[in-house]
C-alpha cells in the first residue's frame, strides 16, 4: 500500500477510535480566552485552559531580551489571541514559540506565529508534526462542528529550529531548558524546564483531575507507550519541581507528577497481573476500569483507561521481549 493509502486507512481508523473515545461528551467550542491569567513566578505567566476540552494551559515565560510561548492553542484563530498577547507582553522583546507535542491543541496554531517569532522544537515532534499532523487535522474535525471550526484553515507550521534531545534557550538572565523526553504519550514529546523559577511544563505527559491520554489507535497510531511514559514519569517525579503546568488541568506542584507515575504503575502491574493468568483483554479493561474509577471517583477521562490497557497488553512482558 502507498503512504497515502496507509494514511487514508489510519484516519478511517483513529476517527473512529476518537470519536468513541471523545465524541460521547458535547464538545463545548475549544476556544482560549485570555482571562484569569496568572503569575507563576516573575516574568512567568500561564492562561489557563479553564476547564474546556481541548484548551492547553498555555506558558509565556520572559527574560531580559525575550520571551518564550509554551503551547499555540487550536487552530489559527486561537493563536493569533495567543500571539496577540504574547506581543504586548514582550514589549519589544524577541518572540520565541515552541509546543510540547504535535496534538491539534498544543501545535496546530503555529503557522501564525510564523515571521514574528522562532518556533524551535525536538526533532521527534517536528516528525510527528509532519507525518502525523495532516490525519489529525482530519480526524479531529470529525469531532464536532465547534472543533471543526476552529480547524479551519490550519496549515502546519515547520520549526524554524530543530534540535535532538537538549536546546538551552537563552532569553537573558534566564536559560529556559527545552529537553525531549523520548516516546511517552506521543513519539516526540517534551518538556519546558525553568530552572530558576522551578517551573516545569509537560504537555499531556500530566492532565490535572483527569487519566492520563492514551491515544492508542491500532495499527496505525500506536506511538504511545505505557511503559516508556512511566519511566519519564519516575525520572521527572524525582526532580520534584516546585510548580507544575500540566497540559490540561489545574496548575500544581509536584505532586501531579507523583499522582501519574502512581497511576501509569499500578495500571501496569494491574494488566500485567491479569495478563499472566491468561485473562482476556476485555476483563482486563472491564476489572480495571472499575477499580481506578474507584480509586479516582473524581478523575474525568474515564474512556482513557481502557486505551491505556490495550497500550500496556501490548507491552506485556512476554509480548514484548
Ligand atoms: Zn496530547
Amino acid at each position: 500500500m502507498d503512504a497515502s493509502g496507509a494514511l487514508a486507512m489510519e484516519l478511517g481508523r483513529t476517527r473512529n477510535a476518537y470519536g468513541v473515545a471523545m465524541a460521547e461528551h458535547t464538545m463545548p467550542e475549544p476556544v482560549v480566552h485570555i482571562t484569569g491569567v496568572r503569575e507563576l513566578a516573575h516574568d512567568l505567566v500561564v492562561i489557563p485552559e479553564r476547564r474546556v476540552q481541548l484548551v492547553p494551559n498555555i506558558g509565556v515565560i520572559g527574560g531580559q531580551h525575550s520571551v518564550l510561548v509554551v503551547e499555540t492553542g487550536m487552530g489559527p484563530r486561537n493563536a493569533e489571541k495567543v500571539l496577540e498577547f504574547a506581543r504586548d507582553y514582550a514589549r519589544g522583546r524577541k518572540l520565541y514559540l515552541t509546543t510540547t507535542h504535535f496534538h491539534p491543541e498544543h501545535a496546530f496554531g503555529a503557522q501564525v506565529f510564523a515571521g514574528e517569532a522562532t518556533y524551535l522544537v525536538n526533532r521527534d515532534q517536528a516528525e510527528d508534526l509532519k507525518v502525523k499532523g495532516p490525519g489529525y487535522a482530519e480526524m479531529f474535525k470529525e469531532l464536532g462542528e465547534p472543533v471543526a471550526h476552529q480547524l479551519e484553515g490550519v496549515e502546519l507550521a515547520r520549526a524554524d529550529i530543530v534540535y535532538d534531545q537538549a536546546y538551552d534557550l537563552d532569553l537573558g538572565g534566564r536559560v529556559v531548558r527545552l529537553r525531549a523526553t523520548g516516546r511517552a504519550h506521543s513519539k516526540g514529546d517534551q518538556v519546558v524546564e525553568v530552572p530558576d523559577a522551578d517551573v516545569l511544563f509537560t504537555g499531556d505527559l500530566v492532565e490535572a483531575g483527569q487519566f492520563a491520554i492514551f491515544p492508542w489507535f491500532p495499527p496505525y497510531d500506536t506511538d504511545v507507550s505505557g511503559t516508556r511514559w512511566l519511566a519519564v514519569m519516575e525520572r521527572l517525579a524525582a526532580a520534584g519541581p516546585r510548580v507544575v503546568v500540566p497540559g490540561h488541568g489545574d496548575v500544581g506542584g509536584p505532586r501531579l507528577l507523583a499522582d501519574v507515575r502512581d497511576y501509569l504503575r499500578l495500571l501496569r502491574d494491574e494488566t500485567w497481573v491479569r495478563r499472566d493468568s491468561a485473562v482476556g483483554e476485555q476483563a482486563i479493561v472491564e476489572e480495571i476500569s472499575a477499580l481506578m474509577i474507584q480509586r479516582h471517583p473524581d478523575w474525568a477521562g474515564q474512556e482513557w483507561i481502557e486505551k491505556g490497557v490495550g497500550c500496556l497488553c501490548s507491552e506485556h512482558r512476554d509480548v514484548a521481549r
